[in-house]
């Protein structure tokens, strides 16, 4: 039986993983993720924030029960740190630091981009986030339970940007162009960050 071991659990692995086990329902199929959100819509995360997705795990395009039950086994909150590609080995790592080797025949890599995070003085201060995982959301999200919205920035004009100029929108009320016209989009209202 073909061991296939997939690094990373979102769009590209689980489809990999589904297709797999289509072509092959004999196949030994293994995905390990580094979080615990397995086929997760990133691209809803806005909608998170905005409360237009008042549950998180509305996000989820299937739960891992639903995929373990297409045969595929999931290791959540596993890493991927090293690959031997001669003995063909993975070494994983958990949350608490244990690594265990995991051996494949076929092995696939879709372990996803990584944000940019331009040289800003004052990035990693307390209340600055970057938005690409269900955890960078989680952080925002209680952050907003615990303080209300007064202003809100949000650096980075591409289609992420703006829909989270728009979330903003949602929440506080309004927004100020000529801000969002210079590829940034400033928020302030009655109840804004
Ligand atoms: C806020 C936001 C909104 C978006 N909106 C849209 C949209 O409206 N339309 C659209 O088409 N696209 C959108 N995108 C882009 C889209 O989400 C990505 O193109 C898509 O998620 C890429 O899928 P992927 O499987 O290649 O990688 P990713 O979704 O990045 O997943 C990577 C996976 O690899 C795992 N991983 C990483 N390193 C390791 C490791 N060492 N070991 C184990 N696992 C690892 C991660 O945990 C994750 O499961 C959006 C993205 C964001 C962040």
């Amino acid at each position: 039986m073909a061991r296939l071991l997939i690094i990373g659990g979102s769009d590209a692995d689980i489809a990999a993983a589904l297709r797999a086990r289509e072509v092959d329902p004999a196949a030994d199929v293994t995905v390990v993720v580094a979080d615990a959100f397995p086929n997760y819509s990133i691209c809803g995360l806005p909608f998170y924030l905005s409360g237009e997705v008042p549950d998180w795990r509305a996000l989820a395009h299937r739960t891992a029960a639903e995929i373990e039950g297409h045969g595929i086994t999931l290791r959540l909150d596993h890493t991927a740190r090293a690959i031997d590609p001669v003995r063909r080995a993975v070494t994983v790592v958990d949350r608490d630091g244990s690594a265990q080797e995991l051996a494949y025949d076929r092995l696939v890599i879709a372990t996803g981009a990584v944000p940019i995070r331009p040289r800003i003085a004052g990035l990693d201060l307390p209340g600055v986030y970057t938005l690409h995982s269900m955890e960078d959301s989680f952080a925002v999200h209680a952050r907003l339970a615990l303080d209300p919205m007064r202003a809100a920035v949000v650096i980075g004009g591409g289609y992420i940007g703006t829909e989270m100029g728009d979330s903003v929108i949602d929440v506080c009320g309004c927004i100020d162009p000529c801000a969002a016209s210079q590829s940034s989009t400033v928020c302030r209202g009655r109840q804004a960050f």
